[in-house]
């Protein structure tokens, strides 16, 4: 089976972000960029049912400017096969990158997708979701189980209530959640080696897929800083400031 895992290039998850002097978005100039970390987990995914025989090839996608490139080295380095570069400058809302990703599909036949169940910089959670209903494939959203077998997989899900199993017919889309497994990091050999591994690059015009964002976004500010709290006596003294000061008993 073939498996196409999408990987996007975003800020660095610790890098402290900084809203742009005209409240238009956020800072990306001379900012550390990284794979998304639940595309890291989506990659471990793929290369584990790649070690246990169920997949024979795994595919990289990255949609977003050349510098996505290094993105998919980092999953080629952690052993994903090759890589797919949709490359463009254009902003990318999840609908855009949901059609160019179907169009890759439709290209690779794979019979699995398998998407981070959100990118860290948008926080969308839409882009699989999507992905599946434009297929018209099941999906099984935030995974933190994936067992592959006979045509289906099966997957552990955290919900509110504890942990629901279901069952899903391949080929489908599957989005990983954070406990699913802990992503390895690269080794020094397989870094070189990754060097040598195939990019394909294509646009979103190749691909025949308008990306015009259908979404304005208005102003993007910082949080509110948080006040200091304060240390009381005792419990009396508490009830009397949440009854009198806070007034909320
Ligand atoms: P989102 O719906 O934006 O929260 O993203 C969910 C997932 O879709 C991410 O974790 C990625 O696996 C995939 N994705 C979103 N945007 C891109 C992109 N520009 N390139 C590759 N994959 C992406």
């Amino acid at each position: 089976m073939k498996v196409l895992i999408a990987v996007k290039r975003v800020i660095d998850f610790n890098v402290k972000i900084r809203v742009k002097s005209d409240n238009s978005g956020i800072e990306t100039a001379n900012v550390k960029m990284s794979m998304n970390p639940f595309d890291e987990i989506a990659v471990e995914e793929a290369i584990r049912l790649k070690e246990a025989g169920t997949a024979d090839e795994l595919v990289a996608v990255s949609i977003g400017t050349a510098q996505s490139s290094e993105t998919i080295r980092t999953a080629l380095a952690m052993g994903a096969d090759r890589g797919i570069l949709v490359e463009t400058d254009a902003e990318l809302q999840p609908l855009a990158v949901a059609k160019l990703l179907k169009a890759i599909v439709d290209k690779e036949n794979p019979g699995m997708v398998v998407v981070g169940k959100q990118a860290i910089d948008d926080d969308a959670n839409q882009t699989g979701q999507m992905l599946a209903a434009l297929l018209g494939w099941p999906q099984g959203t935030f995974a933190s189980k994936l067992e592959p077998a006979d045509g289906t997989a099966t997957l552990v899900r955290e919900v509110d209530d504890g942990l629901q199993t279901i069952q899903v017919k391949l080929p489908a889309v599957i989005s990983t959640d954070l406990r699913l497994n802990e992503p390895r990091y690269a080794s020094l050999p397989n870094i070189m080696k990754a060097k040598k591994k195939p990019i394909d690059t294509t646009t979103p015009d190749e691909l025949g897929v308008d990306v015009t964002p259908r979404l304005e976004t208005i102003n993007v500010v910082e949080p509110p800083v948080r006040e200091a709290g304060e240390i009381v006596a005792d419990a009396a003294q508490l009830i009397d400031k949440l009854k009198n000061e806070a007034k909320v008993i």
